[in-house]
């Protein structure tokens, strides 16, 4: 039986694991679930897969984990500190599928004991890519990506020399407003910004998507996890989300994965590598879809394209800077203290803050590091938020 963990288990990606887990159960040991704030499915969940410990993030909501848990033999912890504990637990393989900066620690220390690390927490890698990607070879754990477009990656270079790489092309929907006139952008409501046209995700990562924050993260996150040249790294709009990434070799071969936009695909393969298994995705009648559409992303619609190239050129700790802002924006945005348009304005005033204040920004890489500068840019996000908001 595999030991497996799913951190992050209440969220999109984090059912969607389930689903496929829930399948074979004759197949898997679950070690550890983790939710926050939704303590009535990850307890449904713990129970029904017969996990050893379930934890919740919001310590608050430890009397109510108990309560749900009653009788069932599974154990309840909650904290983040529980939640790095989970993650030390002896387990052959962690879907790391948190939002946000807090599936860093969880994620280090599943590393740091050997598992592997199914990572769908894109935040990790933009905050702290070169130290995830060291602790995975100081203990000789792998690294499989989840996000669609890294995974597409990952398949299309499987027996390729990466030296034979010449670019990389990950694909974005445009999201909710890819054809919205620019003067209705300022104007745009939360609702309209978490509805996706393709894809069924958690709301953070669906408004990420209309703002292109999800995508200038990827982009990020491909420099990182396969090591190339930002120039090497190309977006283009490709609406039906079919296309998940191609990659370019130098004989002038492009390799496209292509799929329906499940997530239990890349879930999948990563649970499965390096064998494939059946998966239940919907086939594609590629007939029956007649064609696919291409365009160049438009840097005044979606300045956070930009942004990301700025981050890569500066280096350092800039990539934890970026994601503490664009995280702090998000907030502010769903608050509704922000208009839709001044959340890269607040990222783009964050990054220049800290690199005017010098020092941090250089700081080595290490947890403490990021931890702290991701604090120090949240307390300066939001400095620049109430000067914003109206
Ligand atoms: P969701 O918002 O649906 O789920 C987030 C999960 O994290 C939930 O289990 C939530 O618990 C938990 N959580 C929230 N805050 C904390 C915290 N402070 N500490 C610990 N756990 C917390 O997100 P998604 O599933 O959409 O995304 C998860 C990750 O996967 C993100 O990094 C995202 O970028 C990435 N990803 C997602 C894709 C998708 O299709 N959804 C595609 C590619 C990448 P609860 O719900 O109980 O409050
Ligand atoms: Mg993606």
């Amino acid at each position: 039986m595999r030991r497996v963990s799913i951190f992050g288990a209440t969220g999109s990606i984090g059912q969607n694991t389930i689903d496929l887990i829930a399948r074979a159960p004759e197949e898997y040991e679950v070690v550890a679930l983790t939710g926050a704030s939704n303590i009535k499915q990850l307890a449904a969940d713990a129970i029904a897969l017969k996990a050893q410990v379930a934890v919740t993030a919001d310590a608050a909501l430890l009397p109510d984990l108990r309560d749900a848990l009653q009788g069932s033999g599974v154990e309840a912890a909650a904290g983040a500190q529980a939640i790095t504990e989970a993650a030390s637990r002896p387990a052959d393989w962690i879907m790391s599928a948190i939002v946000g900066a807090a599936g860093l620690a969880p994620g280090m220390e599943a590393l740091r004991q050997g598992t592997t690390l199914a990572l769908a927490n894109k935040e990790s890698l933009v905050c702290a890519g070169q130290l995830l990607l060291d602790t995975a070879a100081t203990h000789n754990a792998d690294i499989l990506p989840v996000d669609s477009e890294h995974s597409a990656i990952f398949q299309a270079l499987v027996g390729e020399p990466m030296d034979a790489v010449e670019r990389i092309i990950i694909t974005a929907s445009g999201g909710a407003f890819r054809d919205w006139p620019l003067e209705d952008l300022p104007n745009a409501t939360l609702a309209q910004a978490s509805s996706h046209p393709n894809w069924d995700m958690g709301q953070r990562i669906t408004i990420d998507s209309a703002s292109m924050f999800n995508k200038a993260m990827e982009v990020i996150e491909t420099e990182r996890f396969f090591g190339v040249n930002p120039a090497m790294i190309e977006v283009l709009v490709h609406p039906q989300s079919m296309i998940h990434a191609l990659v370019g070799f130098y004989d002038g071969a492009l390799m496209a994965h292509v799929g329906p936009p499940d997530m239990r695909h890349a879930i999948g393969y990563a649970l499965h590598h390096p064998a494939r298994r059946h998966l239940p995705v919907e086939r594609l009648d590629l007939a029956a879809i007649g064609s696919f559409e291409f365009r160049t992303p438009d840097e005044v619609r979606w300045p956070a394209l930009r942004i990301a190239r700025e981050v890569m050129d500066r280096g350092g700790l800039s990539g934890a800077v970026f994601n503490a802002a664009k995280e702090t924006a998000l907030d502010g945005f769903i608050a509704g203290h922000l208009k839709f348009t001044d959340m890269s304005d607040i990222v783009a005033a964050t990054l220049d803050r800290l690199n005017a204040a010098g020092g941090h920004i250089d700081d080595m890489m290490t947890l403490d590091n990021v931890l702290e500068i991701d604090k120090l840019a949240r307390e300066t996000a939001r400095a620049a938020i109430l000067k914003t908001a109206r």
